[in-house]
């Protein structure tokens, strides 16, 4: 039976992301960039997961994107198609200055500990729980980004765990931060060989399957190679997000919409795990709906003119936003999942 766990306090999160709060019309603009580009590609035939074909009745629209309910695996998928043309239009090449400050490597070790440490435990608890000893664990974590889990999992005592990362400037910043080489880059086309070819038995996709245009591919990869055992990833899902999102169009969609082009439930992430012959071990659901939700009641408050209001909503709101969310999360609701699935 897999094991289910809920809920995760907010913590530090809520200033971590205050460029959300901040910047509202900034990154509405950018999601509206983003809505352009998907809208110039071609109509989704067939949906992301199980290949059906995506039906015409219209589950919801939000920010000019109907989204459309597959009947087969209840997976969400927008109207149109994430392809090489949109991932270019969309994924900006980050830059990074060369010199780091020892306040710089203060913010990644806060940023890493705040919330990849609880992720990262979250995996080594269950993989032992399943019989796993920590010291045969070998990972490797694809889309490693700045390397916050590849050197989370290495804190926690886990040596051989290394990442890939296409963009060379955060390679670059990771090893920086970490003093030593724990990612490598490797480009796009360069992901399924090195799947097919990993000696790892433990897989990660932190936040990562979403914005795979070749998913199909990139999943036959690990299917055909027995090494890997174990998957973890996290996805984003049909949630309560996506409905606070579709009810406040001038707040800024951070959900669906942008780099998310679709969107997981529970029967989905079963349908992707059975056909690539693996099985749920674990699932962790702990979303943002909650935050969220209170976000876009600020902005649209102060975008009425009711910043006093604001105030009071933030006095007594922030004190209930963990229950909140936990209440969303137990009732199978939460924007996020962290799902460990093992090879049958
Ligand atoms: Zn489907």
């Amino acid at each position: 039976m897999a094991v289910r766990k809920y809920g995760k306090p907010l913590g530090d999160i809520l200033k971590i992301k205050s460029d959300f709060f901040t910047k509202n019309e900034e990154m509405l603009a950018m999601s509206h960039r983003q809505a352009d580009a998907l809208l110039r590609q071609p109509k989704r035939k067939c949906c992301k997961i199980c290949h059906e074909p995506v039906p015409g009745e219209v589950l919801y629209e939000s920010q000019r994107m109907r989204y459309y309910l597959c009947p087969v695996c209840g997976h969400v998928n927008s109207e149109y198609e994430d392809t090489d043309d949109f991932a270019e239009a969309v994924y900006i090449t980050d830059s990074y200055e060369n010199n780091y400050s020892e306040e710089d490597r203060g913010k990644y070790f806060a940023r890493r500990d705040t919330i990849y440490i609880p992720k990262a435990e979250f995996l080594l608890n269950e993989l032992k729980r399943d019989g796993q000893s920590l010291s045969g664990i070998r990972l490797l974590d694809d889309g490693a980004g700045s390397g916050y889990f590849v050197s989370a999992v290495r804190k926690l005592g886990i040596d051989e765990a290394e990442g890939v990362e296409i963009s060379r400037a955060q390679v670059d910043f990771a090893n920086a931060m970490n003093g030593e080489e724990i990612l490598r880059q490797a480009d796009a086309e360069a992901i399924v060989p090195i799947l097919k070819g990993t000696d790892c038995n433990v897989v990660t996709f932190i936040g990562v399957l979403e914005h795979i245009i070749n998913l199909d591919e990139v999943l036959r990869a690990v299917k055909e190679n027995p090494n890997i055992r174990y998957i973890y990833f996290s996805v984003p899902m049909f949630s309560m997000s996506c409905i606070f999102e579709a009810a406040h169009q001038n707040c800024y969609n951070r959900h669906a919409g942008g780099t998310h082009t679709h969107l997981f439930q529970d029967s989905s992430i079963r349908y992707m795990a059975e056909s690539i012959g693996f099985k749920e071990l674990s699932s962790w659901k702990f979303g943002s709906d909650a935050m969220d939700l209170y976000r876009m009641l600020c902005v649209s408050l102060e975008q009425n003119g009711n910043s006093r209001l604001k105030d009071v909503l933030s006095e007594r709101f922030l004190p209930m936003i963990d229950e909140l969310q936990q209440t969303i999360d137990r009732h199978e609701s939460a924007s996020e999942i962290h799902t460990i699935i093992k090879r049958k």
